[in-house]
Parts: structure tokens; sequence; C-alpha cells
């Protein structure tokens, strides 16, 4: 194929983080103009001490906003717009468009951060239809756990392409229409070159819990509930909301929200009607004592065990209203990230040790209950029939399981693209395939207002002494002969009892001042970098044999 035809060809990039792919932010790029999809974080894994969250790598679009045609957004949740206000700007603030919710979650949240710029916002309904460069570009609604969910029909220079979102075929959803298939049906007519479909539940078998599946369930608690109901999930999650405030109306409860992204999104979503309530069924939190315990419900954020959210407050007793007490019940209704098990884990059995009751459903999952599961994916590929499949939003091992889900329904193995994120799915009328060059992708961590300035070996660092303590040896050098003067005075933080381990210590010592002896010579200019350097490596392995520890080593040698 020659350079032109190729550069013809539409280029597909997934980007974001840990594996999550095109979940965050996807760019699709033609004749060098790009349409960006979603723009959210994720939250990091517990072995990533204190960082915040994970938004994703944008190097590609460095000093190319001019070629950034927009950004066109499926879902109000936190993985899909998280980055707004961590990147928009520095992809030059461009065009963007989103449903009613979404566009309201995503203002909303801007206020909080200072000096951004006044978004280019647009909002789209169910049918808009927009252009973009070479995309034409159609919003339709699909079923996910939020209202206010798109896909998108586009058609490109080189064929049509129908993107899911995340999705699910929910025949009773709350606050949403069942899915239209017959619309579905009409994009297929069009015909569909490329089908990028959601996959997180790619690995379950069936169908995914409708929401008046998981309605009935919640109902369940609610019965025999005797005090009370405590309910910790994200703030996003709009439906599951929905669905405990409607539950608490209908069995007398009022109901209490905690943390501050909870309030703010539940607000939006009465504002614009995506969440129904009597008046006075939301009450403030300081009015509880007028009520009987069986009468309060709880929603608060923290079921991921966020150590600054609500709930992790209140287990902790730093919460300044709500403290647990027997007869409560707790409901964790939110799936735990992977890599976040350990604390919610650990957050539960705190729960537990209060003597309350705690429910954590899987089918109540962010995950388990907003995706469509494998009998709902193949019955996506068949109705649209597309030629190419590029499994998205999922790792990699759901994506793999969508890709063969995909071979039993008839789609031949070299059409599915299995693609990570950084790599670039080139896509032509006849042929889908991966291109040798990647784009950067490895993921920017957000550290309270830094951004991107927590790289990889500031987190090694911090996992290291999070792990193994730090020790420090400082150690007054004679400029002129290279020799220590007097014998290095070491701080240790972590590693060893310094008092218990004097004979630890004192070897160390000798072994530094060897170290010192032996890389300063006799004469010549000393390379200060190679004596640290070898103090590092030599005392490092030392403690190793001697302590099972790698403890990070800090030398700070003074010349006199
Ligand atoms: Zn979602």
């Amino acid at each position: 194929m020659s350079k032109l035809a190729r550069q013809s060809n539409l280029r597909i990039i997934p980007l974001g983080g840990l594996g999550e792919v095109g979940r965050n932010m996807t760019l699709l790029e033609y004749r060098k103009k790009i349409l960006i999809i979603d723009l959210g974080f994720r939250l990091p894994e517990e072995s990533m001490p204190g960082i915040d969250y994970i938004i994703p790598n944008i190097i590609y679009l460095r000093g190319r906003e001019n070629d950034i045609l927009g950004i066109i957004f499926t879902h109000g949740h936190y993985d899909h717009i998280g980055a707004v206000p961590y990147l928009v700007k520095k992809l030059g603030n461009p065009k963007m468009f989103a449903s009613p919710l979404t566009r309201g979650i995503i203002l909303k949240r801007q206020d909080d951060f200072p000096n951004q710029p006044k978004l280019d916002l647009e909002e789209v309904k169910n049918g808009t239809k927009i252009k973009l460069g070479a995309f034409k570009i159609e919003f339709f609604r699909i079923n996910h756990n939020i209202p206010d969910n798109f896909g998108f029909f586009i058609e490109t220079p080189v064929g049509n392409i129908l993107h899911t979102s995340d999705f699910k075929f929910d025949p009773t959803p709350i606050n949403d229409l069942p899915t239209n298939f017959q619309k579905l049906r009409n994009f297929s007519k069009r015909r569909i070159l490329l089908l990028m479909s959601d996959s997180t539940g790619a690995e379950e078998e069936g169908h995914s819990f409708s929401e008046k599946d998981i309605l009935k369930n919640l109902e369940k608690i609610f019965e025999e509930a005797k005090g009370r109901i405590i309910t910790a999930t994200f703030a996003s999650l709009i439906n599951r909301i929905q669905q405990i405030i409607a539950l608490s109306e209908k069995f007398g409860r009022k109901v209490i929200l905690e943390g501050y992204s909870m309030r703010t999104n539940v607000e939006i979503a009465r504002i614009l009607g995506y969440v129904k309530s009597k008046k006075g069924t939301i009450i403030n939190v300081r009015e509880k004592e007028k009520y009987s315990d069986s009468r309060i419900t709880v929603i608060c954020t923290g079921a991921q065990g966020e150590g600054s959210a609500a709930l992790m407050k209140i287990a902790n007793r730093e919460h300044h209203f709500i403290r647990f007490k027997k007869g409560d019940t707790v409901i964790l209704s939110s799936s735990v990230i992977p890599g976040n098990e350990r604390t919610v884990q650990v957050l539960k059995d705190e729960i537990l040790r209060q003597g309350v009751m705690v429910f954590h459903y899987q089918m109540m999952d962010i995950h388990a209950g907003g995706h469509a599961q494998q009998d709902e994916l193949k019955e996506m590929i068949e109705i649209m029939r597309p030629k190419f499949l590029l499994p998205i939003h999922g790792q990699y091992s759901m994506l793999v399981s969508h890709g063969n889900l995909a071979k039993k329904v008839g789609i031949p193995e070299k059409n599915i693209a299995i693609a990570e994120n950084g790599q670039v799915v080139n896509l032509s009328p006849g042929k889908i395939f991966i291109e040798k060059t990647e784009v950067p992708s490895n993921y920017v961590m957000v550290d309270g207002l830094g951004v991107g300035d927590v790289g990889e070996v500031v987190l090694r660092d911090r996992q290291m002494l999070a792990k193994d303590g730090m020790f420090v040896i400082v150690a007054v050098v004679d400029r002129q002969t290279g020799k220590v003067k007097g014998s290095p005075d070491i701080i240790s933080r972590g590693f060893v009892y310094l008092r218990e381990s004097k004979e630890l210590l004192r070897e160390t010592r000798k072994k530094v001042i060897e170290i010192i002896h032996k890389t300063t010579g006799a004469g010549g200019a000393v390379n200060w970098v190679y004596v640290k350097d070898e103090i590092r490596n030599k005392i490092g392995e030392f403690f190793y044999q001697k302590t099972q520890r790698r403890p990070m080593i800090l030398p700070v040698l003074i010349e006199v």
C-alpha cells in the first residue's frame, strides 16, 4: 500500500490507564484531524501511595491543538469525563458535545477547580447529528446504569463506525426507556464497517440484570432492615441512587446524602429530572434526630474504601454527624476496582466489628450491573453485522473473550482487532490491522494539585518507602585526601530499630568508609555521583543479605 493511501486510512487510538482499553479516552484520526471520544480518569490501585487519579497521557496531541475537531462524550461516569478539568486546557479547550446530564455533571465539577477556561460544551440529544471535519456523528440513546448514555453512529470517509458506549440491553430500566432495537437495526441497514463495543461484561455468561431486578434485590434488604440503612455507592451511579430514594419513600424513610460529590451529582440530576423524589424525602443530616432509625436512609460515597470519602469517615469514627451503631444495615453497592480489594476488605471488616450488617452484592455492582454480558454482546454483533470488530472498555482478558464471542457468531479472526492503549488501529474499507509504532500511553498520575509531576520514579520511591523504609548515610569527606572524617552518621526510618541493630550499623559504617576510600582513590577528580551509586548498590546488597529487605538508601556526602 502506498504511503498516501495509508494516510487516508482511519486511525483509532485508545488511551488511558491501567489496561482498561479506551475507556478513558479514544482518538479517531483521519488525515491528521482528530476526533476525541471521552476524557475520563480512573482511580489508582493500592500499590500507588498518595495518588488520587490516573489520567490519560496526551503527549501525542501536544502542539496539535489545531488538529482537534472536538470531544464527544458517551456518559457522565467519571471514567469517561473525570479528566476534563485536568486536560481540557492542554487540549486547547476544544468544542465538546454531551447529553444534558453528562453536560450538567461536567459543568458542575468545573466549579471545584481553579483557573479553568470557560468550556465550549454543547448539549446534544438522542438523534442529534453533528459534523466535525470528515466525521458525521449521530448520538443515540442506549441503556447503562446512568441515564442519558449515548452511543455514536459515526460516518467516516472509510466507512461507518458504531460505538456502543458502556451499554446493556435493558427491557425494564429505571428513569429511562428500554433499548430501541428498531433504531439499532436502522443503523445496521446503513452498513457498519466497524463495531466498537463495550467488553466489560464479556467474561460473564448470559444476560445482564435489568435495573428492575436490582431494585427487587435492594427491596428485600429494605424489607428486612430494622435500623438505619447506609448505602455507599459511586456518586455518578445515578440509577442506583434513584432506586434507593424510591425504596426509601416506599418504606417511609427519609434520605440523607453524605459526601460532596454525592450531594452535587444528585442536585444536578434532580434539576434535570433524572432523579425524582417527593418533597421532604431528602433531609439534612442535622435533622436526623427527628426520626427514628427505622426511618432513615443514608446514601454516601466511599464504597471503594476511598480514604477521604464519607463511608470511611463513618467507619473510622471521624464523621461529624454519623457513627455506626448496632442494628444498622450497610449496603456496598459498587464493584471493587481491581487493585482495591484489600482496602475494601479491611473496611468491610471494620464495619462488621461495629455490629453492623453488611451487604455487598455482586449483582449490584457498577460493572456487573451496568454492562452487556455474553448474550447481549452476541446480540449486538448480530444486529450490527459489522465487517470489523474492535472490543473496547475492558481489561485485556475481557477484550479477548469478546473477540472469541464474535468468532462464534461468524466474524473471521482477521477482522477482529484486539488493541491496547497506545496502539494504533488502522482501518480501511478492506482491512483492519495494528500499526507497528505506538503512541505514548504510560499513564499520568494526579497527586493533589500536581498533574503528571509524580512519575514512575516517584511512585517507585513511595512504594519502597512504604515497604522497607529508608536509610540515610551522612559522611564527611576530606576533599583533598578523599578520606572519611570521623564516623558516618546514620538515620533510619521504617527499616530497623537502630538501638537493637548495633552490630549491623557498625558493619555498615565500616563498609561505607571502605567504599568511599576505594572510590575516591588517590588524587585526581572524584566522581561523587559514582561514589554515591556505589554506596547505594553495595550497602543495598549488604542489607538484603542481612535482612532480606530493600530500604531506600540515601547517601549524603559532605565535602570539607
Ligand atoms: Zn459507565
